[in-house]
């Protein structure tokens, strides 16, 4: 059974977090933290919160690692790279923490943390990671770094999962946020680690969630993306079984918000009332992640994935006609263990066919605990990478179709604030989380406003104000 932590547990944990405080402002000097994350926008969701609890125990935020009196790491457990980028920053503190700072508090927390055997790996290799906590324990964190101060803390839970409500967030951005809609996962993919960390779905309550987009709106925020490892099974588990259609709409009457998108969407389960709500609200994108996978029947069948590839097909179908200009993107994992080079080239075809926005295409990787792990690889490992690699030329074919279509369009985007790779240049995105970059002034951030396509790239439009 997944949890409601009560208001008063949440309180005992402000009780702490401000007991913290007092230890951090008698010590006399402004104490840092820094919270590295890794994965989905989950964990960057989840990260925000720790953050907003690290602020209440009196840090400041800061980028600079190497000088931070608290470095958090929220990790990501859902392919091997992640896993193994983790070890390599944690292992490089350790001079840090031996020899320049010894009295730096590190810690490990997320995904990774909740799996009890690696989180057994991680206290016995890394002797200068001060705490280890799983997803479950997120809400005490104030509890387990006032611990931490003083000795080792490894707190990893057995549950189906926790909700808790009024804990402080922090947020990165002044303009988007995330809000989660629900937590956990049913579907046991079979590939996919994430129900073993995240427990089972919990949804939020309808009013906890428009409270939570309200004091948004009242913020100044301007798009919502509501969060959930499958949105389309929201509410199942509430009283009154709300469904995910209904909570758009609610959402959607909320005064200020101007974009509503949401991720991630299960085939399995979008049904055609929610593809109505999309098409009929005027504040959501049209545009839709929506994973695929596989356009095999058969390895959609072994991932478990309860949807062929003709049922996928017939969504977008529908998709295009309630929505002409709606922008799809989706997942695909490449060399799943039955995965033959006939069944890879019907994923090909279902690429060519679709004709994707954009595409997150990712090699199989292995997950200790999940039914995959124990099938025999088809493919050798040259053999997977030569098909990675051709997938990704196909798309990246389409990608650049996809974005030549708006050379010579007026369109409106949302100013993220000066390009990553260019200062002087601003950047923003489209309805369809196109990023196009141009010229223009910092004080545009934030703003919707139009501009004209003059160029496309592969990954990005370069526009000019209108
Ligand atoms: N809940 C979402 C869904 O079902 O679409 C996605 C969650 S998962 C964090 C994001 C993506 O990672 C998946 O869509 C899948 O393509 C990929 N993924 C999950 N497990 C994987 C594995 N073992 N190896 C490679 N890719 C994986
Ligand atoms: Fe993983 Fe499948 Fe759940 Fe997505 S729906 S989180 S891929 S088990």
């Amino acid at each position: 059974m997944s949890k409601q932590i009560s208001l008063a547990e949440i309180e005992q944990q402000e009780k702490i977090a401000a007991q913290v405080r007092d230890l951090n402002l008698k010590s006399g000097k402004q104490k840092t933290a820094c919270v590295v994350t890794y994965g989905c926008q989950q964990n960057e969701n989840d990260s925000e919160r720790l953050k907003g609890m690290l602020v209440e125990m009196g840090y400041t935020l800061t980028e600079d690692r190497e000088n931070a009196n608290v470095i958090l790491f929220n990790t990501c457990a859902v392919r091997d790279n992640a896993e193994q980028k983790l070890k390599g920053n944690v292992g490089a503190l350790k001079f840090l923490k031996s020899k320049r700072k010894k009295d730096v508090i590190i810690g490990v927390c997320g995904c990774m943390a909740q799996q009890p055997k690696v989180a057994k790996m991680l206290s016995e290799k890394f002797k200068h990671i001060d705490m280890i906590f799983g997803t479950h324990s997120v809400y005490r964190f104030p509890e387990i770094l006032k611990q931490a101060l003083k000795k080792r803390v490894k707190d990893v839970v057995e549950s189906d999962g926790v909700i808790a409500e009024n804990i402080p967030v922090s947020r990165d951005d002044k303009h988007k946020a995330w809000v989660s809609v629900m937590y956990g996962c049913n579907n046991f993919c079979t590939y996919c680690i994430v129900p073993y960390v995240r427990g089972r779905e919990r949804s939020r309550s309808v009013e906890a969630v428009l409270n939570e987009v309200k004091e948004l709106a009242k913020a100044g925020y301007k798009e919502i993306t509501l969060l959930g490892q499958n949105v389309n099974s929201y509410g199942k588990d509430l009283e009154g079984k709300p469904d995910f259609a209904y909570l758009l709409e609610k959402v959607n009457e909320i005064d200020g918000i101007e974009r509503i998108r949401f991720a991630t969407s299960h085939p399995k389960d979008i049904s055609d009332r929610l593809i109505s709500a999309m098409a009929q609200c005027e504040k959501v994108c049209h545009q839709l992640h929506l994973p695929f996978q596989s356009g095999s029947n058969k390895v959609l069948s072994d991932m478990n994935r309860c949807y062929t590839r003709e049922k996928y097909l017939e969504i977008i179908k529908k998709l295009r006609e309630k929505m002409p200009d709606i922008a799809l993107t989706s997942d695909v994992i490449v060399g799943f263990p039955t995965e033959t080079n006939e069944d890879f080239e019907e994923t090909v075809k279902l690429v060519e066919e679709v004709g994707f926005d954009g595409l997150f295409t990712f090699i199989y990787s292995k997950r200790d605990g999940t039914k995959a792990a124990l099938m025999d690889p088809v493919l050798t490992d040259d053999e997977i990478k030569k098909n990675f690699e051709r997938l990704l030329e196909v798309q990246n074919v389409h990608s650049k179709k996809s974005n030549e279509k708006f050379v010579g369009k007026t369109v409106e985007i949302l100013v993220d604030g000066p390009s990553k790779n260019d200062p002087d240049t601003m950047s923003g995105r489209t309805e369809g989380n196109k990023v196009v970059n141009f010229k223009g002034g910092k004080e545009l951030t934030g703003k919707l406003i139009k501009v004209k396509i003059t160029d496309a790239k592969t990954w990005s439009l370069d526009g000019e104000l209108t």
